[in-house]
C-alpha cells in the first residue's frame, strides 16, 4: 500500500479498494517503524491524522470526489498549524503552536488531505543539507551516511522512503529541488506569488515559495492544484487563476524549444552527472524536443547576490524571536539587553547567527550599497538573462546540483562549500521564476536531478514535460533498498 503515488491512492479510494482510514494507519504505523533511521519527522500528528481520513472517508461515501480526498500528505515545519508545534527546525521555536493555519495548510485541508504530521527541516530552512536542525539531521534513504539535501530534507526523506505519497516544502534558493535530486523525487517551486506564503514562517521573503515534493510529476500536479492560488493574506500573491495542472500533462513535446545554458556544463559540475543530463537531453529530442545552446551570462554572480539578499532579508525576519514577542525566553535574564543576548544566543544555531551577522551587515549604514545595492542590481541582470533567453526557447534544462549528497558532516567546516551547491537552483529564485527537478539517473547509487525552468506561470507546461519524461523512462521508480 505504502508504494502508491497520490493519484493510484486517488484511484484506489474512488474505487472502494481501501478506505483513508485503512491507508492512513498502515502510513503511520510505517513511521514509527522505520522514521527511527531517517528523523524524518519533528512531530507526529496520530490523532488529527485518523480523524481528518475518517471525515474524509464520510465525505467520499456523501459523494464527494478529488484527488487530495483522504491523500496522506505531512507539512514542512514552517508551515503554521493551529494548536501543533511549529518549529523551524530551531531551538527558538521548539515550544510554540501556532495559532493558526498557514494558507497552505487551510487549501490542503479543505480538499481533505489527511495531515499525518510535520517534517524535518534545516533550522529556519537555512541549508542545503538538513544538518543545522535542532532535532538532528535527516538521513538519505538512498544511503544512511549521506545527507538528503536541505532544507526540506524531511519531506524529502519521508517521501523518497515511501512513508508518504508527498509532502508539502518551500524553496528560498533551492530547497525543493535539490533534495528532490538527491532523493529521487520529483519537487516543483512555483512562480513567485502562485502559492501563499501567508503562516509560512519567513526566511527571505522575496525568494521563499511553497511548493510540493512528490514521487511523479502527475502527483506534483496534484499538490499544486490543491496549493496555489491568490490569497489576499499575502501582499505578494498574484491573482492569477489557477490552471488545471493534471489537464495539460498529455500535451504533446513535439517541437518544444529547450535551452540548454553554456554555462550549467563548467569545470564545477561532476563530468558523471553531466553525462546523464546529455541523456536526458536525448531522450526528449526522441519526444519531440528541439535543443538550441543557450547563454546566461550573469550567472557567475548569482551565489554572492544571493548569500547578501537571503541573509539581509533573514536579519530583519527573525528580529521578532527576541523571547519577547516570540521564542524562547533564557532563564533569569538580569537585564533586556541580557534577555535578548541569551534569549537569541540560546535559541539560534551557529548557521542562522552565522546569516544573521552577514545580513545585519551587509544592510548597515556604511555597507548597504556596497553589498545589498549591488546584490540587487545583480538580481535584475540575472532576471534579465532569463527573459532574453525565454525569447528563444520555451524551457531551460540543466543539472539540478553539480554533486550527488554528500556524506555527513562532510561540509560542517566551511559553509562556502555548502553554499556553493546552489549554483543552479538559486538564479530562479532571484528572478521569481518557476523550477522543477526530476529524476535521471544515479551516480555510485545516489539520485541525480535534472532541472527545468519556465517563463512566469508556465508550471503546467513543467509538469507537462516530466510527465512526458516518466512515461518514456523509469529513474522516478526506483525505491530505496530497504524501504
Ligand atoms: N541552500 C540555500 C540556503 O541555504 C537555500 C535554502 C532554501 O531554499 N531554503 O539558503
Amino acid at each position: 500500500m505504502h508504494q502508491m503515488t497520490l493519484a493510484e491512492i486517488a484511484r484506489g479510494l474512488a474505487d472502494k479498494k481501501f478506505s483513508s482510514e485503512e491507508l492512513t494507519k498502515v502510513l503511520l504505523a510505517r513511521i514509527t517503524q522505520l522514521d527511527p533511521q531517517l528523523n524524518s519527522f519533528i512531530s507526529l500528528t496520530e490523532e488529527l491524522a485518523i480523524e481528518q481520513a475518517k471525515a474524509a472517508d464520510v465525505r467520499r461515501a456523501n459523494g464527494e470526489s478529488g484527488a487530495l480526498l483522504g491523500a496522506p500528505i505531512a507539512h514542512k515545519d514552517l508551515f503554521c498549524t493551529q494548536g501543533i508545534r511549529t518549529s523551524c527546525g530551531s531551538k527558538m521555536l521548539d515550544n510554540f503552536k501556532a495559532p493558526y493555519d498557514a494558507t497552505v495548510v487551510a487549501k490542503l485541508a479543505a480538499a481533505g488531505a489527511v495531515t499525518l504530521g510535520k517534517t524535518n527541516m534545516d533550522e529556519f530552512a537555512m541549508g542545503s543539507a538538513n544538518e543545522s536542525s535542532w532535532y538532528g539531521a535527516v538521513k538519505n534513504p538512498w544511503n544512511l551516511e549521506h545527507v538528503p539535501g536541505g532544507s526540506s530534507g524531511g519531506s524529502a526523506a519521508a517521501v523518497a522512503a515511501r512513508l508518504l505519497p508527498a509532502a508539502t516544502a518551500t524553496d528560498t534558493g533551492g530547497s525543493i529541488r535539490q533534495p528532490a535530486a538527491f532523493t529521487n523525487l520529483t519537487g516543483l517551486k512555483p512562480t513567485y506569488g502562485r502559492v501563499s506564503r501567508w503562516g509560512m514562517i519567513a526566511y527571505a521573503s522575496s525568494l521563499d515559495q511553497g511548493g510540493p515534493l512528490a514521487r511523479t510529476a502527475e502527483d506534483c500536479a496534484i499538490m499544486l492544484q490543491g496549493m496555489a492560488g491568490f490569497d489576499q493574506n499575502d501582499s505578494t500573491s498574484i491573482d492569477e487563476p489557477v490552471p488545471d495542472y493534471s489537464a495539460s500533462l498529455g500535451d504533446s513535446l513535439q517541437g518544444l524549444r529547450i535551452g540548454v545554458p553554456k554555462e550549467y556544463f563548467s569545470a564545477g559540475l561532476d563530468p558523471r552527472i553531466a553525462e546523464l543530463i546529455q541523456n536526458s537531453i536525448k531522450e526528449l529530442q526522441k519526444l519531440g524536443a528541439v535543443i538550441k545552446e543557450i547563454s546566461l551570462p550573469n550567472m557567475q554572480h548569482a551565489i554572492p547576490a544571493y548569500y547578501v539578499i537571503a541573509p539581509a532579508e533573514a536579519s530583519s525576519n527573525l528580529s521578532r524571536f527576541d523571547g519577547v514577542r516570540f521564542g524562547h525566553r533564557c532563564e533569569n535574564p538580569q537585564n533586556l539587553i541580557d534577555l535578548y543576548k541569551r534569549s537569541r544566543g540560546e535559541g539560534f544555531g551557529p548557521e542562522v547567527q552565522r546569516r544573521i551577522m552577514v545580513g545585519a551587515y551587509a544592510l548597515s549604514a556604511g555597507y548597504y550599497d556596497a553589498y545589498y545595492l549591488k546584490a540587487q542590481k545583480i538580481r535584475r541582470l540575472v532576471k534579465n538573462d532569463f527573459m532574453a533567453a525565454f525569447n528563444e526557447v520555451d524551457i531551460i534544462l540543466g543539472p539540478t546540483t553539480p554533486n550527488p549528497a554528500w556524506k555527513l558532516g562532510a561540509k560542517n567546516s566551511d559553509p562556502v562549500a555548502a553554499y556553493l551547491e546552489d549554483v543552479y537552483t538559486i538564479t530562479a529564485n532571484l528572478a521569481g521564476l518557476p523550477g522543477l527537478s526530476m529524476p535521471a539517473g544515479f551516480v555510485d547509487g545516489l539520485p541525480v536531478g535534472v532541472q527545468l525552468l519556465a517563463p512566469y506561470f508556465q508550471e503546467g507546461r513543467l509538469l507537462n514535460v516530466a510527465h512526458q519524461y516518466q512515461l518514456n523512462t523509469d529513474w522516478h521508480t526506483r525505491t530505496p533498498q530497504g524501504f
